[in-house]
């Protein structure tokens, strides 16, 4: 019978064989972050689309292991079609999970949703990995700076 990590392991496999939102938007209207993960040789680019309060879309380009381009994946998936606020949500509620510093969520706000992106919670257990989990997000978060979002 297959075990939880045998899930996960697939779930990250899926996305880094069937990448989601894979591509580029025009700049403008998106704006593009890029990030790298010189410990690894990860390289990302997102662009995101801010719709008034919306992330109307997001795509990413890029290359490197399997964990990076899979949280990548996952984390399109994630905020896609989301407010600009749940998006900042998600984006907390992973680095909280990956063990980074983040201020507590407001007392009796639901946590937010992760779904897929719970498979990477192991990757925590190996920190040199955990820059290549969380490459996608802090490029994220950059480009949503500069959306102004
Ligand atoms: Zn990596």
């Amino acid at each position: 019978m297959p075990g939880l990590e045998d899930l996960y392991r697939e779930i990250i496999l899926d996305h880094y064989r069937s990448p989601r939102n894979r591509g580029t938007l025009d700049t403008p209207p998106a704006v593009m972050a890029q990030g790298h993960n010189p410990l690894c040789g990860d390289e990302i680019q997102v662009y995101l689309l801010v719709d008034g309060d919306t992330v109307a879309d997001v795509k990413v380009s890029g290359q490197g292991c399997s964990i990076s381009q899979s949280s990548a994946s996952m984390m399109t998936q994630a905020i896609r079609g989301k407010s600009v606020a749940d998006a900042h949500r998600i984006l907390d509620a992973f680095r909280r999970m990956m063990g980074l510093e983040v201020a507590d969520a407001p007392a009796g706000e639901e946590p937010a949703k992760l779904g897929d992106l719970e498979a990477l919670q192991g990757v925590v257990k190996f920190p040199v990995r955990i820059k290549c989990a969380t490459l996608a997000w802090s490029t994220l978060s950059q480009a949503m700076e500069n959306a102004g979002a």
